[in-house]
């Protein structure tokens, strides 16, 4: 196997840990995040133990054993999780749901008429029928194989279709499939 990271890159790393008196190893990977995903010209982030500043997908990595979460890029999970490979599989996975995503955002919604709602739209994704629904006040729900309807994305309340899709692409595509 080829050498992705060298001996001094992992003894820095080591060293920060042991600086904290955080844990060596034994994180798990508790969420990514890609901070690119609504905008292509978003900063990239920092990664927390090696200070790398580029950094597009953000591992929020946990420890049992110690008191905060860390925000590192791929190498560094790796290494805090023991593990190299499922680490750079994680981020392998959100390259492809961005792809994913970027042309889902492409797709045409179907109208529909009539029905309590002031509009509807659906969409069949990945054999999952997807649902917006707009009522008088503007607030738009969200649902997928009609299970409960989601009216927030990203903790702020659905007002426009545009996160409206976005929301409907987290439930299609969840990216808790990837952790
Ligand atoms: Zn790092």
């Amino acid at each position: 196997m080829e050498e992705i990271y060298s001996e001094f890159y992992l003894a820095r790393c080591q060293k920060k840990l042991k600086n904290w008196g955080a844990p060596l190893d034994g994180w798990f990977c508790k969420e990514i995040i890609d901070v690119r995903e609504d905008d292509e010209e978003a900063p990239l982030a920092t990664c927390e133990l090696c200070d790398c500043s580029k950094v597009r997908f953000v591992h929020v990595m946990d420890h049992l054993l110690y008191f905060e979460e860390l925000r590192v890029g791929c190498i560094c999970a790796g290494v805090m999780q023991g593990n190299i490979l499922a680490a750079q599989e994680r981020e392998r996975q959100m390259k492809n749901r961005a792809k994913r995503r970027k042309n889902f955002l492409k797709k045409k919604w179907n109208q529909k008429y009539g029905g309590y709602y002031r509009k509807q739209f659906w969409l069949v994704y990945k054999h999952k029928l997807l649902e917006i629904k707009v009522d008088s006040e503007n607030k738009h729900f969200v649902s997928c194989n009609q299970g409960k309807p989601v009216c927030s994305y990203k903790g702020r309340p659905i007002d426009n279709f545009y996160s409206a899709v976005y929301a409907a692409f987290d439930l299609a595509d969840p990216l808790e499939d990837i952790l």
